[in-house]
């Protein structure tokens, strides 16, 4: 799919013409320009010659029944995943990856290992969505939850990530709710306060890993940059503007993060009703193992006799590599 010329395409267009063409391709969700059979021939043409509608994608074979793997070879090569995760309330959820690689390098993440190599636009990030929502049209379902938790850190590729937001928004499109949109970062705080100075009311979760700043700093190099003090601050006054729930994911490593003193530390810093804890059991991608169930359990049981939420999501899929934030295309 290529859709880099479509604003320019359009540019001169009247609105109405604007409308029609992402009512079709993001609302109908056609896959060839000859569909939106209003718009003048002349257009249409140039669209169908420089905006190409076919995704080039290769879905994982050993698809489970929650989750779904796709393999998206962008039009200049660049491959990335997202992830379709089923609920059993008829939710579906697709995990989006921002960015080809990620420039953090956080030591536990696939995608960290991989490195960086470009921003995605927002078409494709937004092709993304369009895979698995004509997917899911052939059921008569559609896409209702968008999480940025598959590769690259969003907040570092941010007016893309907010022009994709606008079209997963837009009622001519594919009218998705801002509730409905969840944004995970390893804590730029740059990018926090630009969102906590915006009026839409997406989701932010926070990739915590450590309640110390040694720990944190030798987990996630981006702690060495912004302390925890200074993320817990900026994340505090996001809530005095929007007083929504803040996620803070905390992955379980063995004998790393997951001991009593640990779990004594987060629930120091998670006092906080609108604050929630998601445990998320770690997906060894090398240097560390998961954390047993036993230890999961105790981490747990410290925190909730604290006082501090806790939930445990986003766990399904590991049977193929599919959960969000485990992703990565190296040596494929
Ligand atoms: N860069 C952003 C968003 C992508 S990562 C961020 O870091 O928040 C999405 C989530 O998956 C993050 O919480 C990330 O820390 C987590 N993750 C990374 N590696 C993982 C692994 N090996 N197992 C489980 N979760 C992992
Ligand atoms: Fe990047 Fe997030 Fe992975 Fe860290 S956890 S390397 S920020 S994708």
């Amino acid at each position: 799919m290529n859709l880099g010329k479509l604003d320019s395409i359009l540019a001169n267009q009247p609105k109405y013409r604007i409308k029609q063409v992402f009512q079709g391709v993001f609302g109908s969700l056609i896959d060839d320009w000859s569909a939106i059979s209003n718009l003048p021939l002349d257009l249409r043409q140039d669209l169908a010659k420089q905006c190409s509608l076919d995704v080039n994608a290769t879905l994982n074979l050993t698809e489970s029944q929650d989750s779904q793997k796709v393999l998206i070879t962008l039009s200049d090569g660049s491959k990335i995943e997202s992830v379709l995760l089923r609920h059993a309330d008829s939710r579906n959820t697709v995990c989006v990856s921002s960015q080809v690689g990620c420039p953090m390098g956080c030591r536990f993440c696939a995608t960290g290992k991989m490195g960086f190599k470009r921003n995605l636009s927002k078409f494709e990030i937004i092709e993304q969505v369009l895979f698995f929502a004509r997917e899911l049209k052939a059921e008569n379902q559609r896409v209702t939850n968008v999480v940025f938790m598959g590769m690259g850190e969003p907040l570092l590729n941010y007016d893309e990530v907010f022009g994709a937001i606008e079209i997963l928004n837009s009622p001519d499109a594919f009218n998705i709710g801002a509730r409905k949109i969840s944004i995970s970062t390893c804590g730029i705080i740059d990018g926090i306060k630009k969102i906590t100075r915006q009026d839409l009311q997406i989701n932010l979760a926070i990739s915590l890993h450590a309640a110390d700043d040694e720990l944190r700093s030798s987990l996630m190099p981006v702690n060495k940059q912004y302390s925890l003090t200074e993320l817990l601050a900026v994340v505090k006054a996001y809530l005095k503007k929007h007083s929504r729930k803040v996620m803070f994911e905390y992955l379980l490593i063995d004998g790393v993060n997951d001991r009593k003193i640990d779990a004594q530390r987060l629930a120091k810093i998670m006092k906080n009703k609108l604050f929630v804890v998601n445990l998320i059991p770690y997906n060894p991608t090398g240097e560390f193992q998961p954390s047993s169930h036993l230890a999961i359990s105790n981490f747990k049981k410290v925190l909730i006799s604290s006082g501090v939420n806790v939930t445990q999501r986003y766990t399904f899929g590991q049977d193929i590599g599919a959960s969000c934030g485990q992703l990565a295309t190296a040596g494929k």
